[in-house]
C-alpha cells in the first residue's frame, strides 16, 4: 500500500515540472500507482480513519506527487449516502485529460483546497471554474467524457495543474490572497 512519505512534498522541484503524454498500453507500474492511489485515497476518507496517523484525507493524486511526470491522474469522490449507510465513493481515472469547456463562473472551495504535497495550510482563494467538461482516457486507452461540477470540478482542474507543475496556492493572488471573496460564489 502507497505510504504518505512516499508522496513528494511542496519543496521538491519534480513538482514543477509538465507531465508528458501517456502512450497506452500503461505499464504494469503505472496500473499499480493507480490502483494503490485509489486504495490510499479511498481510506484516507473513511470516517473510522481519521484519526488515523497513516492517513491525511486527500480526494486526488496525480503520477508526477509520486514521481512519475506522465499525464494521469486519479479522483475518488465520496457520493452522497444516508446518515446510518456505509460511505460509497466513485472512481475517476483520467489519462491525458484536456479541457473541453468550462463555465465562466467562477467559485473557490470556501476552508482552502488541500493537497497531499502541501502540509499546511494555505489562506486565500483559488479560483475555479464551476462546471468544467473534460475529454481523456481511462486506465485502457479508452476514451471518456466527464462533466464536473462543483466540488468536482475543483478537483479536476487541481490535479490537471498537477500535470502542469502548478501547485494550487500559485493561483492565490500574492498581494491580496482573499481577492475575489465577493465575486465569486464559494463552496
Ligand atoms: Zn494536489
Amino acid at each position: 500500500m502507497l505510504k504518505l512519505n512516499e508522496i513528494l512534498d511542496e519543496k521538491d522541484k519534480r513538482l514543477k515540472c509538465v507531465s508528458k503524454e501517456v502512450k497506452f498500453p500503461l505499464t504494469e507500474k503505472d496500473i499499480n500507482i493507480i490502483n494503490n492511489s485509489i486504495e490510499y485515497l479511498t481510506n484516507s476518507q473513511l470516517e473510522e480513519n481519521l484519526e488515523n496517523e497513516k492517513f491525511r484525507p486527500g480526494m486526488g493524486l496525480a503520477a508526477i506527487q509520486l514521481g512519475i511526470p506522465k499525464r494521469y491522474f486519479v479522483i475518488v469522490e465520496e457520493l452522497p449516502t444516508g446518515e446510518h449507510d456505509p460511505q460509497k465513493f466513485k472512481n475517476y481515472i483520467v489519462v491525458n485529460p484536456k479541457v473541453v469547456s468550462h463555465s465562466e463562473e467562477m467559485i473557490y472551495a470556501e476552508l482552502g483546497e488541500g493537497c497531499l504535497s502541501v502540509n499546511r495550510e494555505v489562506p486565500g482563494i483559488v479560483p475555479r471554474h464551476a462546471r468544467i467538461t473534460i475529454e481523456g482516457f481511462n486506465e485502457l486507452g479508452e476514451p471518456i467524457k466527464i462533466r464536473a461540477r462543483e466540488e468536482l470540478s475543483i478537483a479536476f482542474q487541481h490535479e490537471i495543474d498537477h500535470l502542469n507543475g502548478i501547485l494550487f496556492f500559485e493561483r492565490i493572488d500574492k498581494t491580496d490572497p482573499f481577492n475575489g471573496e465577493n465575486t465569486m460564489r464559494s463552496i
